[in-house]
């Protein structure tokens, strides 16, 4: 006798939601995904996608304007099409968002396309997905985030932007006023500097980045002064005025800031209004987020939660292994709670900033016991030889056993560089393990492992 397939009804297409539906499938489930606005989410079409896609363009600008030290004569000004860098941009997410289209048809996973809504507890597994009712032995929502609103500073798509209205400009803000310098901001600031935007950074806190590492977020800050940016620390924007083709920003204190664009970057809310959850019984916290535990289970037995909406590290790798075991876990497999400590994540500044595991400020803290060393990329031959003399490699080891803890690189694609780190951390490898690891001579990797063996030396300094 074959059982019959179990249902899964996924509210949400984004890495929280797609990633699941393919987990789901695999496991023989019938699988549906009810999404709004195209598959990919948010992620694809208007948040991640969008702004690495523009942070290339950026860092190929970046490389342009080194390239003079390099013995390059590039015979005069480069400059952006802005039109041509926005439609390259929007393609590739559409681009994107078809092929995961493409991928769940592929896998027999069904896709309708409508607001979703849970029915509430007279009907527990039922879904509404615009005029369609669907029955579903488990239910994940995934319906992400949405930009915050500061209440004085309505947004009109214009000159007064929300990250997501970046890319119906017909040009480059050629004075762009950016609020708020936590990830998003400061990627946005780094990004259109090198474009060739006069960009302003106002940030609320003593520096930019204030939940980063100190050191690298004071870097960042000492190299967007360098060229040229004006940084405003403990600036809070009280409003946002528009006065035709110009912005007027009014701090707390009283001072104006006036610029051509302002892009706002202070949070993202949970979209979840119209989804049910309050008539479902669905718990959610002080800001709205859904409560999930380490099994991405919501308050409902057989309604799960993944991503953005359940405010949980809001990164796409993070939304995507909180959907997969959500599935895993509603489709009866063996499943490992998640954990979060283990995240490599990136800050895709100019240089950029990756971290992953035990963080300086724990160690700080007295949370946990690490020793600690930071060395400057500067003296690194192959950093010399391309011109660079910005960004530094930091790791964490426990004290005794040298075990590798965390780790932060600032350099350009340290995305790509903090892998070496990660797999330490996750492989609980040794300072002495990576130290005796092969790198290529010259690399920038080369600084990983150089300083591994730096902190062999290190005398332990906790009994
Ligand atoms: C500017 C920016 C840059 C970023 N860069 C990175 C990065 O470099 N790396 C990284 O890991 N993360 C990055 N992130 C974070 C990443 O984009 C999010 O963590 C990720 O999008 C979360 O995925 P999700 O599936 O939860 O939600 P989303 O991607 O927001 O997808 C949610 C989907 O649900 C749909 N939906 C909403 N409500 C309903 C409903 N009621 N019914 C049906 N469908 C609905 C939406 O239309 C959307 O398609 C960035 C975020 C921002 C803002």
């Amino acid at each position: 006798m074959t059982l019959p397939r179990q249902k899964i009804v996924i509210l949400g297409g984004g890495p929280g939601g797609y990633e699941a539906a393919l987990v789901a499938a695999q496991l023989g489930a019938d699988v549906t995904v009810v999404d709004s606005d195209g598959l990919g989410g948010a992620c694809v079409l208007t948040d991640c996608v969008p702004s690495k896609t523009l942070i290339e363009t950026s860092n190929a600008m970046t490389l342009v304007d080194r390239s003079a030290g390099l013995g390059i004569a590039t015979g005069g000004l480069t400059t952006v099409n802005a039109a041509r860098l926005y439609e390259r941009i929007t393609g590739l997410a559409r681009a994107q968002s078809s092929d995961i289209t493409a991928r769940l048809a592929a896998e027999n996973v069904k896709v309708i396309t409508a607001k979703g809504s849970l029915a509430g507890p007279q009907n527990p597994g039922l879904v509404r997905a615009g005029d369609k009712q669907l029955r579903a032995d488990a239910i994940l929502i995934a319906t992400g985030a949405l930009p915050r609103i500061l209440p004085g500073a309505q947004p009109d798509g214009e000159r007064i932007l929300t990250w997501r209205q970046l890319y119906d400009l017909t040009e480059l803000p050629p004075d762009l006023i950016v609020i708020g310098s936590g990830v998003t901001g400061a990627e946005f600031a780094s990004a259109y500097q090198a474009l060739g935007s006069r960009v302003t950074l106002v940030s609320s806190r003593d520096r930019v980045l204030p939940h980063e590492d100190e050191d690298a977020a004071n870097h960042i800050e000492e190299v967007f002064r360098r060229r040229g940016m004006t940084v405003l620390g403990r600036s809070r924007a009280r409003s946002v005025r528009r006065d035709g083709g110009s912005v007027t920003v009014t701090l707390d204190d009283g001072r104006t800031l006036t610029g051509s664009h302002c892009l706002l970057t202070v949070g993202m809310i949970p979209r979840t209004e119209g989804c049910g959850l309050d008539d479902a019984g669905i718990k959610v916290d002080a800001r709205g987020f859904i409560e999930v535990d380490r099994v991405s289970r919501t308050s409902v037995p057989g309604v799960y939660a993944a991503g953005d909406c359940t405010g949980v590290l809001m990164l796409a790798s993070v939304a995507a292994m909180q959907g997969r075991i959500a599935m895993w876990h509603a489709l009866g497999e063996a499943v490992s709670p998640l954990r979060l400590d283990h995240v490599a994540a990136t800050i895709f500044t100019d240089p950029e900033i990756a971290t992953v595991g035990v963080s300086q400020r724990a160690v700080a803290a007295g949370e946990v016991a690490a020793r600690v060393l930071k060395l400057p990329l500067a003296t690194n031959p192959r950093a010399k030889m391309a011109g660079l003399s910005d960004g530094f490699v930091k790791l964490l080891a426990s004290p005794r056993a040298g075990v590798v803890l965390g780790g932060v690189v600032v350099a350009p694609r340290a995305s790509e560089l903090i892998l070496a780190v990660s797999v330490a951390v996750e492989q609980r490898l040794t300072v002495e393990q990576l130290a005796h690891t092969f790198a290529v001579y010259p690399s920038l990797s080369g600084s990983v492992t150089e300083a591994a063996r730096k902190l062999m030396d290190f005398t332990p300094d906790a009994p």
